[in-house]
């Protein structure tokens, strides 16, 4: 997605059913202003929570994706060449503050660390925004919300996140959903009936109780999703599951021999 496109706020909020209070808590960090991180498993929900709850609030939504070249201008902006002349254009960071809109750091621990030292500021309660490039320091207004997610699983010691960050945010840990609600997630996202839906829930739970051992992580909701809608558009179980399960979660063939071996056995 193209990070400088808000979604715009909209009456119908993006499916997304609440796994605890986590929809009290970001309605209460936003009313106070407050900073919110979200750690958990890639797949598990974090962006889709996200996108629903700048809905249901009425603010624009700029989703920024992280990665390891991910500088500081890049939020903030930079100086253009256009028609010969320099021009200032905002980046999303700049465009979520002038706005009062939320802006969401996906995978903030993947960028570069001079990000860190812009989001200081933002993140305490002088809630400002310091363009150096042009001087300016831009106050958030109340609609402004910064929300940023980690997956502090496969993370490797270099890319913790730091003490001084992460204590200038609010956090809540997202796991995969309960089995009732991930059923209802996954046949509700690819249209499979509840019958077929129930064994795949199950086949995740043993799959997940596998991570950290032989898998660096557990099968994802997302995951799930992509099976129960090859199962629902007609493929054949096994095809669907080898696509969607078992290729994406490894490359090492005794594990996918594995693997295979517990969709047999629920199947
Ligand atoms: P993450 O941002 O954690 O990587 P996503 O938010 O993209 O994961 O979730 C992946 C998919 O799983 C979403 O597109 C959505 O279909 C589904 N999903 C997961 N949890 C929920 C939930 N609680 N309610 C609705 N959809 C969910």
């Amino acid at each position: 997605m193209n990070a400088l496109a808000p979604h715009r706020a909209d009456r119908t909020a993006p499916y997304y059913r609440p796994v605890s209070q986590e929809c009290a808590l970001f309605e209460a960090a936003h009313a106070k202003g407050l900073p919110l991180l979200l750690k958990g498993p890639t797949g598990c929900g974090k962006t889709r929570f996200v996108e629903h709850m700048a809905a249901r609030l009425g603010r624009p939504l700029y989703t920024v994706a992280c990665h390891d070249d991910l500088s500081a201008a890049d939020l903030i902006g930079r100086y253009l060449l256009r028609g010969g002349e320099t021009e200032w254009v905002d980046g999303p960071l700049t465009r979520a503050v002038r706005e009062g809109a939320i802006c969401y750091l996906d995978e903030v621990i993947e960028a570069r660390k001079d990000v860190t030292v812009v989001l200081h500021p933002l993140t305490d309660n002088r809630r400002t925004l310091m363009i150096d490039r042009t001087g300016e320091e831009l106050v958030a207004p109340p609609g402004f919300m910064l929300v940023a997610s980690y997956n502090p699983g496969y993370q490797n010691v270099l890319k913790r996140l730091k003490p001084s960050t992460r204590q200038r945010f609010l956090s809540i840990s997202f796991g995969f959903p309960d089995p009732a609600t991930e059923m209802a997630v996954v046949a509700r996202e690819s249209g499979l009936d509840a019958a077929r839906t129930a064994p795949l829930v199950r086949l995740a739970g043993m799959i997940r109780a596998l991570s950290g051992m032989d898998l660096e992580e557990g099968v994802s909701t997302r995951l799930l999703i992509y099976a129960a809608s090859l199962i629902a558009a007609g493929m054949p179980l096994e095809r669907a599951l080898q696509a969607a399960v078992v290729e994406p979660l490894t490359d090492e063939p005794d594990v996918a021999e594995a693997l295979r071996d517990l969709i047999a056995s629920v199947y």
